[in-house]
C-alpha cells in the first residue's frame, strides 16, 4: 500500500470508528517526515487517532488541542528509527576478555561456552535491557535473532520482555543443528534437532504471529548462518514462511572465511546458496553481507532481498565494509541494525546511523553518504528490510511512531543551522520522547513502562554468574 492508498483508507475507518484516544504533537522545530517528498517542517506537528498518525504539517493547520498535547519546542522531531538486526541476550556478554580480540569464528568459539549456560529468566531480563537501551536511543521497532535456547529457554521470554516495555518486535525464531561433529561451528550440546526447531516455530508463528497494519509483534523464521544450519532446514524453513506469509532472517557473507566456508561445503558463493535454497526476494533479509559480490547485489537488487547492515559489529569483529553505496544504487533494500551487544558492544541507534556514515566515507569517499541518507537508511531502510509500509515515515495512515531529540543539549550547540545533519553529525544523544503506537514510552528522558533501575541491577547479578559459570 503506498501512502496515499493508506492514507485513504484512514479516512474510511475514521468516518466508521470514533477514536478513543487523540495526541497532539505541535511547535517542533524541525519534523523530518520521511514522506514521499522528504519534507522537513518548521514549527511541525501531527495529530494522532489511537495507534496512527492521521495529520501532519505545521503546527498552524493541525486541530488546536487533543486529549494528550505535546509541544516539541526545542526539538527535532523524527520518525521512530528501525533496528534490523539484534541479539538482545549478548548484552550480558559485553566486552568479554576472551572475546575482545578476535574475528567472527574465534569470536563465536569463545562465546558458545559461555551462551550454553543462558536460562530463561536471562533471555527475559537481558531482552528488557537491551530494549531499553534502543528506545532510549531512538529505535522504536526492532527485531531480535535469538537462535540459543538452552536450559528450557524459549523466544516466549523475549515476546513477554517486548510486551511489558512497549517495543514495536520482530522476534526471529533463530536456530543451530549443524554442531562440531557434523562440521558446524557451534560445540554439539547448543544446537537442536530441526524436526523440533520447526515444530517450535509453528507453534510460535500460530500462536504470536500479527500480520496485520501496525502490528506490534510479527515473528520471524530465522536458522542462524549457513555455517551453523543444514541445506534441508534453510529450505524447510523458507516453506514454512511462505506457507504462513512470514519473513526470514539469516546471516550471509559476514566475512572472508564465512564465504571460503560457504566455497568449501556448498561449492557456491553465499549468494548463490540463498537463491540455490529460495531464500531470496522482498520477504528474506540477511545481515552483514559484508563480501557480498557484484552478482550477489544484482540478484538481490532484482529479486527484492534486504540487508542488516551493521557498520559497529562489521569494525568490532573487523568483518570489513559493506558495499552499502553500491548496493542501495543497484536498488538492494537496506536497512541497518546494530547487531548483537557482544560485537558491538552498544544498541544506540542514532551512534549506528552515525557509523553508517561516517565508515562508508572511509571505504568509498566523502560523498558515500550523506546524513539524511544514513537517516532514511535506519527509517524507511529498516521498515522495508522488515517488509513493512505502516512505520518509517510520519505521514497520515502510518503507525505514530516517533522520537523526539532535545536540540537545546551542548552536543549540538553550534550546528542549528541544520538540525537534521547534527543529528548524525555530532555525537549521538539520547531521546526525550519516544512515542510507540500512540503511547508515550519515554518521557523527559525516562522510560515510562518500567522501572530500569532495578531490572539493570539484576542483568548486572546475571551477566556476573554467567561470566563465572564459565571461567
Ligand atoms: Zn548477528
Amino acid at each position: 500500500m503506498t501512502m496515499e492508498q493508506a492514507a485513504q483508507e484512514t479516512n474510511k475507518t475514521n468516518k466508521t470508528n470514533k477514536p478513543n484516544r487523540t495526541m497532539l504533537v505541535k511547535h517542533a522545530d524541525v519534523l523530518v517526515t520521511m514522506d514521499g517528498a522528504r519534507r522537513e517542517l518548521r514549527d511541525g506537528g501531527l495529530y494522532i487517532e489511537d495507534n496512527r498518525i492521521v495529520a501532519v504539517g505545521p503546527t498552524a493547520e493541525l486541530p488546536p488541542t487533543a486529549d494528550e498535547v505535546l509541544d516539541m519546542r526545542g526539538h527535532l522531531v523524527i520518525p521512530g528509527l528501525v533496528n534490523t538486526h539484534h541479539h538482545m541476550y549478548q548484552s550480558l556478554t559485553r566486552a568479554l576478555p576472551a572475546a575482545q580480540n578476535a574475528e567472527l569464528f574465534g569470536w563465536l568459539t569463545s562465546l558458545y561456552k559461555v551462551w550454553a549456560n543462558l536460562t530463561p529468566e536471562m533471555i527475559g531480563i537481558s531482552t528488557l535491557t537491551a530494549m531499553a537501551e534502543l528506545l532510549l536511543s531512538g529505535c522504536t521497532t526492532s527485531s531480535d535473532h535469538l537462535y540459543i535456547y538452552p536450559n528450557g529457554s524459549r523466544l516466549d521470554d523475549s515476546i513477554v520482555a517486548a510486551r511489558r516495555i512497549g517495543m514495536r518486535f520482530h522476534a526471529a525464531r533463530g536456530s543451530m543443528s549443524v554442531g562440531r561433529k557434523d562440521g558446524g561451528l557451534p560445540p554439539d550440546s547448543v544446537v537442536e534437532r530441526e524436526a523440533e526447531i520447526l515444530k517450535d516455530t509453528q507453534r510460535l508463528i500460530e500462536s504470536y504471529h500479527d500480520e496485520g497494519r501496525y502490528a506490534m509483534l510479527r515473528v520471524v523464521v530465522a536458522p542462524c548462518s549457513p555455517f551453523s544450519v543444514s541445506r534441508d532446514l534453510m529450505r524447510e524453513s523458507a516453506v514454512m514462511a511462505r506457507h504462513y506469509g512470514v519473513s526470514l532472517h539469516t546471516h550471509l557473507a559476514e566475512n572472508t572465511n564465512d564465504v571460503a566456508y560457504s566455497h568449501e561445503k556448498f561449492g557456491m558463493t553465499p549468494a548463490q546458496y540463498a537463491e540455490d535454497l529460495g531464500w531470496v526476494g522482498r520477504d528474506v533479509w540477511h545481515a552483514h553481507c559484508v563480501q557480498l559480490d557484484d552478482a550477489g547485489i544484482e540478484l538481490f537488487a532484482r529479486t527484492g532481498t534486504g540487508v542488516a547492515h551493521c557498520p559497529c559489529s562489521n569494525m568490532r569483529l573487523a568483518s570489513g565494509i559493506a558495499p552499502i553505496k553500491r548496493m542501495r544504487l543497484a536498488g538492494v533494500p537496506v536497512g541497518l541494525g546494530v547487531d548483537g551487544s557482544a560485537s558491538n558492544d552498544g544498541a544506540q541507534m542514532v551512534a549506528e546511523v552515525r557509523q553508517a556514515l561516517l565508515l562508508q566515507r572511509v571505504g568509498f569517499g566523502p560523498d558515500a553518504m550523506t546524513a539524511r541518507e544514513a537517516l532514511e537508511i535506519a527509517t524507511l531502510g529498516g521498515a522495508k528490510v522488515l517488509n513493512r509500509d505502516d512505520i518509517g515515515a510520519l505521514a497520515p495512515g502510518m503507525a505514530a511512531d516517533f522520537v523526539a531529540f532535545d536540540l537545546r543539549q551542548p552536543l549540538f550547540a553550534g550546528a542549528l543551522h541544520d538540525p537534521v545533519a547534527a543529528l548524525v553529525f555530532c555525537a549521538p544523544p539520547q531521546v526525550s520522547h519516544s512515542v510507540i503506537g500512540g503511547k508515550v514510552v519515554v518521557k523527559d528522558g525516562q522510560l515510562t513502562t518500567l522501572e530500569l533501575g532495578p531490572v539493570i541491577e539484576r542483568h548486572n547479578r546475571l551477566a556476573k554468574a554467567l561470566y563465572e559459570a564459565a571461567v
